[in-house]
């Protein structure tokens, strides 16, 4: 089994920060990543509030992140960790693929997306239905689309979209959005963009690919037909900390219990980033994460 000073689990953000400052100690590091390095950012169109940058693709921020992390010798596997095992010393983490051993864990698995759990989306996901409008948002050029949510993502999706597609519908159930005012200024000036607002949605249409939605209007309790060829699910986000339950404390929403040192109940593990209970989830605060759960994992294995 190979040994290394400190596994990271996740390579968005806080993880590939942890990484930096890992190596720079000269610790030996194994970054594992179960889908793209870079994690949430490579679903936005733009990120404009990363420190030291005015707007820049969240691809392209990715792509540095990573290059920094790889150019300081981050060795990386694309595995999912599957497990913890502790024993005196070390910790052991099972994956897909392998087992590896360290001597300190930081967890940086980030969240993952909430489903509506309709009938219909599990068939059409990937068939109509998304969960990325900067992934799939180009295949709907010129058709009419939804959007369903009412946070920033819902509005940077809708905002992005607008460009490409005939037409987009949000659905939101409230008439207010949690979305940044400038974010939702400018959707507010796109002209193919309309809102229905207190409304949800009720029912997910389509045989091959996804054809239509059925929206309820729930202050008049009306149901409506939304011909649409795309749907993107912006909904929120939820932890996928499932693998690490009974390894570390858990709050009762699933986050990984750490204050801002990021230590978790179990010595010589760290959390970093959306995993963890924290009052706020952004870029910012999930590389600073990773600068301080690498710092702590470095003077814990000294
Ligand atoms: P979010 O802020 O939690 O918003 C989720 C939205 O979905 C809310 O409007 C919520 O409605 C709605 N919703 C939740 N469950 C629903 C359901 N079952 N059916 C219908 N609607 C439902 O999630 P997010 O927009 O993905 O953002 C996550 C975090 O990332 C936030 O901190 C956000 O600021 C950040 N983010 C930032 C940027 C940026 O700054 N560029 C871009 C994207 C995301 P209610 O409002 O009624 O609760």
């Amino acid at each position: 089994m190979e040994h290394y000073d400190i596994v990271i689990i996740g390579g968005g953000c806080a993880g590939l920060t942890a990484a930096v400052y890992a190596r720079r100690a000269q610790k030996s590091v194994l970054l594992l990543e179960n889908n793209a390095f870079g994690g949430q950012i490579t679903a936005s169109a733009a990120v404009e509030n990363f420190p030291g940058f005015q707007n820049i693709k969240g691809t392209e921020l990715a792509d540095r992140l990573f290059a920094q992390a790889a150019a300081l010798g981050t060795e990386t596997r694309f595995e999912t960790a599957l497990s913890i095992e502790e024993s005196e010393n070390e910790k052991i983490v099972v994956t897909d693929g392998d087992r590896y051993s360290c001597g300190a864990l930081i967890i940086a698995v980030g969240l993952r997306h909430r489903m509506t759990g309709l009938s219909g989306e599990n068939r059409l996901i990937g068939r109509g239905v998304s969960t990325c409008a900067v992934c799939d948002g180009a295949l709907f050029r010129g058709k009419d689309t939804a959007v369903l949510g009412g946070g920033n993502t819902a509005v940077h999706d809708a905002l992005y979209l607008a460009d490409l597609c005939k037409s987009v519908t949000v659905i939101h159930r409230r008439d207010t959005f949690r979305a940044d005012a400038a974010a939702v200024e400018a959707l507010s000036q796109k002209p193919n963009v309309r809102f229905l607002f207190h409304t949800v949605l009720k029912e997910i249409h389509g045989d091959e690919r996804l054809s239509s939605l059925t929206v309820t209007d729930t202050e008049t309790g009306e149901d409506s037909s939304l011909p649409v060829a795309g749907l993107f699910l912006a909904i929120g986000l939820l932890p996928q900390n499932e693998p690490f339950q009974g390894v570390v404390e858990l709050d009762e929403s699933g986050y990984i219990k750490a204050g801002e040192d990021c230590r978790t109940s179990c010595r010589g593990i760290f959390a970093a980033g959306d995993c963890r209970t924290k009052p706020l989830r952004q870029l910012a605060t999930a590389a600073a994460d990773g600068a301080v759960a690498a710092t702590g994992a470095c003077r814990f294995l000294s």
